[in-house]
């Protein structure tokens, strides 16, 4: 099958691939000159373990192609997938700006196929529109409106959310949990069915509904595992007032198969590119329809506050004004196995260090590029390429990002580096009575 991607960021490459690698012939579109110039280089733009290789292999098969020019990417397409972001806008809606514009650039394109449908990938059938992009329910309709406006062509819409987790992206897109199918036409439903039944012969479902709740599955998931994030955070919260130790507590609580033991971790809260915007746009679709989400807001204000209550914890040991204090912060990204930093916790604290006067040197396995680009933080701290290097005279290290080489440092060496043996701990990688014993003073999460 022709598959034309539009946007190759985070979703938009790693489907592309991977749709490419079961055989389909696929381009890549993106707006971004130097995004495409580096990919057409051999280079991926973002760090995903194992996506480089399979970039290269499908290239190399022929399969795979990136381009710019717009005309090219949707001439041949039998599927057109949406995947350019979709960001809060200021009222925290979803903002359709991206996805509205790549609307147009498409019916304009499927009005000026040469020789009409016959030309398209050999099927003459119409191109099938499908968006991956997390949009509000109704935003197909929109999309659907604003294709027809530039072209009198026949088109099919279907919506097909994307559930795939930075840093294990390709092994989510390739054995999904479930795909969610929304349209309302059986061609398109066959022919998504059909793209993605490699990637379910385990049995995986592959869940056809109607176009409005399959947009809605996108924002009721996230919005799930937002809730369970900031109700283990609350639930730390108090068990650090009351003397509890959270560990033990979602030891006893995921024993019960009711609750299960997935994504109950205490922190510093979601970050990332989809969570926070996706709460949000929860709040603001309640606003539009005058329905209330009270859990949504609490949902919010339980992670804003998470970070703001790390933050006191610091300025409780070293007071408000931290001029002359050096602290090393261990990990950026938003989460390990990838270098996004959109929304991310370590942002925000390290911003709120350096405006009390602090000065910061970080270490991140793959952040370090896009941290610079991050508005008040980037330029103002110091990068080290390993995380020992940031230790050196520092008051204090800080973990924001529980990356695998984290977990199990050399105590002895970060006490001999550091001018004081302090740790806070915003992943709970250590036992607070190992760094106990090792002389360290140590602040974790809910123990
Ligand atoms: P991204 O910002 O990484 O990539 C979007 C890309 O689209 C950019 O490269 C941009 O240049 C390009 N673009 C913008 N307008 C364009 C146009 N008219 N034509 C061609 N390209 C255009 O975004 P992302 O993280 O891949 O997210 C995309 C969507 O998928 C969002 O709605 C997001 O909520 C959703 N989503 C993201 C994830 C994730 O983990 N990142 C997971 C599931 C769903």
């Amino acid at each position: 099958m022709h598959i034309t991607m539009v946007g190759t960021g985070y979703v938009g490459l790693v489907s592309g691939v991977c749709l490419a690698n079961t055989g389909n012939h696929v381009t890549c579109l993106d707006v971004d000159q130097t995004k495409i110039a580096r990919l057409r280089a051999g280079e991926c733009p973002i760090y995903e373990p194992g996506l480089e290789e399979l970039i290269r292999r499908n290239v190399k098969a022929g399969r795979l192609h990136f381009t710019a020019d717009k005309r090219a990417a949707y001439s041949r397409a039998q599927a057109i997938f949406i995947c350019v972001g979709t960001p809060s806008d200021d009222e925290g809606f979803a903002d359709l700006k991206y996805v509205l514009a790549a609307a147009g650039d498409i019916g304009e394109a499927i009005e000026a196929v040469e020789g009409g449908e016959d030309s398209r990938g050999g099927d003459g059938r119409p191109p099938v529109i499908v968006v991956k992009s997390t949009v509000p329910v109704g935003t197909n309709a929109r999309i659907r409106a604003a294709v027809a406006a530039r072209t009198s062509r026949p088109f099919l819409m279907a919506s097909n959310p994307e559930f795939l987790k930075e840093g294990a992206a390709i092994t989510d897109f390739t054995r999904p949990d479930r795909v969610i199918i929304g349209a309302d036409d059986r061609r398109a439903a066959d022919l998504l069915t059909e793209l993605h039944e490699p990637f379910v012969r385990q049995g995986n479902p592959i869940l056809v509904m109607d176009i409005a709740s399959a947009e809605m599955v996108k924002y009721a998931s996230n919005a799930m595992l937002a809730t369970k994030i900031s109700f283990i955070n609350e639930m730390a919260n108090l068990c650090e007032s009351f003397g509890a130790n959270v560990d033990e507590v979602r030891r006893g609580m995921c024993a019960d198969r009711r609750i299960g033991n997935q994504f109950l971790y205490p922190g510093l809260g979601y970050g990332g590119s989809c969570f926070p915007k996706d709460v949000q746009a929860c709040m603001a679709m309640g606003r539009r329809s005058q329905t209330p989400t009270p859990l949504m807001a609490a949902v919010h204000e339980v992670n804003q506050h998470q970070r703001r209550a790390f933050i006191a914890k610091i300025e409780k040991r070293f007071g408000a004004d931290l001029a002359g204090k050096r602290f090393a912060v261990w990990g950026i990204a938003f989460k390990p196995g990838t270098d996004d930093v959109r929304e991310a916790p370590s942002l925000t604290i390290m911003q709120s260090l350096l405006d009390r006067g602090a000065s910061i040197i970080a270490h991140d396995p793959a952040a370090h590029a896009t941290c610079r680009a991050a508005a008040g933080v980037g330029d103002r701290i110091e990068y080290a390429d390993q995380p020992y290097a940031t230790l050196n005279g520092a008051d204090a290290l800080i973990v924001c990002t529980d990356w695998d080489e984290f977990k199990h440092p050399d105590f002895g060496e970060l006490r001999e580096r550091m001018a004081q043996p302090i740790i806070f701990d915003g992943r709970n990688l250590y036992r607070p009575e190992v760094m106990a014993r090792l002389g360290f003073e140590y602040v974790s999460i809910g123990r």
